[in-house]
């Protein structure tokens, strides 16, 4: 297939390369001048480029604004009746139907596809896929998916998959917040983190960030995850935004959001997102 791939950052530069080592013809278009070429990929001039002739466009951009920018500004004038828009970013589920109808009045589908499995999962081509749209048009991607993933949700319509990818990320956010809170009693109390994280890694308190980030990445004090810290802020207002739309009342996930916006405001732009166990050290003293 001849594919556009827009945005080229920690999750999408690894995972264009899977869809060019696939075989297909893939033109890359970053604002960071070099990031196609660091991948092996066709270097496009701009967005509207990289869609021209395109069966299928992919963004992973940083948020539902930056992909409804490119779709009004270059997409949809350039992409081709029949073509696909597949948006991988975690966006905002409630701009999603919006992006769409801008490409529907040209003829072109779109599918709502971020991902799980942080930057290594990108690189290895072991991404989980929570996608919303139409049959027809997951079918049409499947073998595009699975060439960068290892797993495919078809969770429903269009913006389900960003809502979907909100509800898994704001678990995570939540979660870094009560394991180094906890961890802090803990380690006040006189128990060694390392041991705490090894017990917690084979018992209930067990999740994502106690097993791929606190060894790795936070008790060797290291802080280098790929993940930006705003752009989990940003997973978490969505999903406090999505939680008052439904007229929902969510105490911790409310707090959660304070004290993120709190972290993102101390700390400043493109911190890693294990900071803020500093940050939260820091707020305790622990
Ligand atoms: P990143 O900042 O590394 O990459 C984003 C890229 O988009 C940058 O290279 C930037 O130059 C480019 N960009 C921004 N606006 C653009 C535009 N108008 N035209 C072309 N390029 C543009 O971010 P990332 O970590 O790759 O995250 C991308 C998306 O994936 C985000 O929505 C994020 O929330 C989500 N995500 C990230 C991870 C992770 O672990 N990093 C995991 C899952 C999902």
């Amino acid at each position: 297939m001849n594919i556009g791939f827009i945005g080229l950052g920690v999750m999408g530069g690894p995972m264009a390369g899977h869809l060019a080592a696939a075989g297909h013809r893939v033109r890359g278009f970053d604002l960071t001048p070099g990031a196609a070429a660091a991948r092996g990929l066709e270097t496009a001039e701009s967005a509207a480029d990289a869609a021209r002739d395109a069966d299928v466009v992919f963004t992973m951009l940083p948020h539902g604004g930056a992909v409804r920018g490119v779709v009004e500004e270059s997409l949809a004038g350039a992409m081709a009746p029949g073509a696909l828009l597949v948006d991988c970013s975690s966006a905002e589920p409630w701009l999603t139907t919006g992006t769409a109808a801008l490409l529907e009045a040209r003829g072109v589908g779109m599918v709502d596809a971020p991902v799980s499995g942080a930057g290594w999962g990108a690189e290895a081509g072991e991404l989980v896929f929570m996608c919303g749209g139409a049959e027809a048009d997951m079918a049409r991607i499947a073998p595009l998916l699975d060439a960068m993933g290892r797993k495919t949700f078809h969770v429903g319509p269009l913006g389900a998959g960003h809502a979907m990818k909100t509800i898994n990320n704001v678990i995570t956010a939540m979660a870094v917040v009560s394991t180094t809170e906890a961890m802090l009693i803990g380690k006040a109390w006189g128990l060694i983190p390392s041991v705490m994280a090894d017990v917690l890694n084979v018992s209930t308190g067990q999740s994502f960030w106690t097993t791929e980030r606190l060894h790795q990445d936070v008790l060797n004090r290291k802080f280098e995850d790929g993940f930006k810290l705003e752009l989990m802020l940003k997973d978490v207002r969505i999903a406090n935004r999505l939680g008052r739309d439904q007229g929902l009342d969510l105490p911790m996930l409310a707090l959660g959001e304070r004290l993120w916006e709190q972290a993102d405001r101390d700390l400043g732009p493109a911190r890693a997102v294990t900071e803020m166990v500093r940050w939260c050290e820091t707020q305790i003293g622990g």
